[in-house]
Order: C-alpha cells, then sequence, then structure tokens
C-alpha cells in the first residue's frame, strides 16, 4: 500500500524532546532531507499549487528556508532570494527587527532582490508562532512585491501563526501538523 503525505512525512521528521531548551520538542528536518523519497515529495507538495502559474521568486528564510526553497525554486523555475540574519548579506540591504522569545532580532534581504508587483512564495521549513514568517512577509510587502503565500513543511497549530501571517492578506499552506510546541 502507498504511504499516505502525512505517513512520509511523520515518519522521516525526527522529533527531539527537550531541544533547545526543556518542555520544546524540536521537529528536526535533517532527517528528512537525507531520505530521497521523503524530500522529494515534500518539495513536490510545496509546489504543487504553483505549478503553471506564474511565480517570479522563492524566497527562503534562513536556514532550512534555503534548503528548501531552494529546491521549490528550481523545480517552479524561478529565481531564489536569500531572508538572511542581519550582517551576512554584502550588497544593500532593507532590515525589519522581529520579536523572539527573549529580546528581538533583525533579518533582511538585498533591496535589489525583488522588483514591485513580483510575484514571490515565502518557504520556511515550520511555523510556530509566526514571529518569523511575519516579519519576513512585511520585509516582501515593504518591496511591494506580491507574497501570494507562505508555505511551510510543518505546522504547529497550538501556536497560531498561520492567523498572524493570514491577516496580511497572505494565504498559508502547510503540509504536516504536530501538536504543542
Ligand atoms: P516562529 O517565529 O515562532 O514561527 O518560529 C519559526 C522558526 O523557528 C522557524 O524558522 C523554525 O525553523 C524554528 N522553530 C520554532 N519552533 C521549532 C520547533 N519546535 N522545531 C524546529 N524548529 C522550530
Amino acid at each position: 500500500m502507498t504511504e499516505t503525505l502525512e505517513q512520509t512525512l511523520r515518519s522521516a521528521i525526527r522529533n527531539i524532546p527537550d531541544y533547545p531548551k526543556k518542555g520544546i520538542i524540536f521537529r528536526d528536518i535533517t532527517t528528512l532531507l537525507g531520505q530521497p523519497a521523503a524530500f522529494r515529495r515534500a518539495v513536490d507538495e510545496l509546489v504543487h499549487p504553483y505549478a503553471g502559474r506564474r511565480i517570479d521568486k522563492v524566497a527562503g528564510i534562513e536556514a532550512r528556508g534555503f534548503i528548501l526553497g531552494g529546491a521549490v525554486a528550481h523545480q517552479l523555475s524561478c529565481g531564489f532570494v536569500p531572508i538572511r540574519k542581519k550582517g551576512k548579506l554584502p550588497h544593500d540591504t532593507v532590515r525589519i527587527a522581529y520579536s523572539l522569545e527573549y529580546g528581538i532580532d533583525e533579518m533582511e534581504m538585498h533591496k535589489d532582490a525583488i522588483g514591485v508587483g513580483e510575484e514571490v512564495i515565502l518557504v520556511d521549513d515550520l511555523i510556530a508562532t509566526g514571529g518569523t514568517a511575519e516579519a519576513a512577509v512585511k520585509l516582501l510587502q515593504r518591496m511591494e512585491a506580491v507574497v501570494v503565500a507562505a508555505c511551510f513543511v510543518i505546522d504547529l497549530p497550538d501556536l497560531g501563526g498561520r492567523s498572524k501571517i493570514e491577516q496580511l492578506g497572505v494565504p498559508v499552506r502547510t503540509l504536516i501538523e504536530f501538536e504543542g510546541d
């Protein structure tokens, strides 16, 4: 019997309790990336709704969003734009601050990475509180990109990230849900 997407992904993702701190279950996608069939399936599913539709760029959030987003961009034959932690990009950047559990951080992208009105999808491995993706969407919207969707392999629905992104007018696509944080 062929496995469902849910079964394939659930068995390929490794759960690491109490990492990086007590009470958090870290959803480790390195095991998924290491399994060719699971990696391909995840990328195919992320791509599926946008195949044959105009997408100009895929924006990926450092660092796991680079791996998945790069594969998605390749399959859609469109460009890839890295959204990075501050200080890593060499040319002129736009920057946005966002809240982490403790304190704030900043992310940035190159000013010339996306043209006005370009159609973009955002990719990361996981959405939890949605704070990271919210900042990335705001950065893209500030550059007047049209953010077509924000796509993640994993959703932690108990943390409510999805609605934060939807409030910005951006649909959210996720492939599998895990309870808790
Ligand atoms: P958030 O801003 O709360 O939505 O957190 C999303 C970012 O933190 C993503 O880049 C994830 O890779 C990472 N992240 C948050 N929680 C987890 C978790 N339980 N397991 C793995 N990565 C996580």
